[in-house]
């Protein structure tokens, strides 16, 4: 998970949930069993989750990803740093990236980070000079 610095500037300009009802459905799929913000439901929101404090400062984090239409349009984001609170003790992804004694030809660090989908530009036609 980025600190919170981090993923303020690689997140989008733009609000993310046209009302509260739409974050609350949201929040109650994926925040509220996540355990990266299980700390702000047991108190202490200092250390909840950045990226819902990104969301408040009307910026789209770069985490929150959307595949389609739909999703775009219900704001039915996928999570990509989403963990759920029953998969485990602790934040790490699973499975663990490298487990120990594989061989890899490229380490992956370099390669991890987010994609930033964009809508696809209208296809221009041809016109005909005639
Ligand atoms: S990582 Fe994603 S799903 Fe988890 S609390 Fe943060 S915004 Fe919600």
């Amino acid at each position: 998970m980025r600190t919170y610095d981090e993923a303020f500037t690689a997140a989008r300009d733009g609000s993310t949930f046209s009302n509260s009802s739409q974050w609350e459905v949201w929040a109650a799929k994926n925040c509220n069993r996540c355990i990266h913000d299980k700390p702000a439901r047991q108190g202490d929101d200092a250390n909840g989750c950045p990226l819902i404090l990104i969301a408040l400062m009307g910026k789209r984090p770069a985490e929150w990803l959307t595949q389609t239409e739909e999703q775009a349009v219900y704001a039915d984001y996928t999570c990509t740093e989403f963990r759920d609170e029953e998969d485990g003790p602790g934040p790490e992804p699973r499975p663990i990236p490298t487990p120990p004694g594989q061989g890899e030809l490229w380490p992956r660090e370099p390669f991890e980070g987010h994609r930033m989908l964009t809508p696809l530009e209208p296809a221009t036609e041809a016109v005909s000079p005639c």
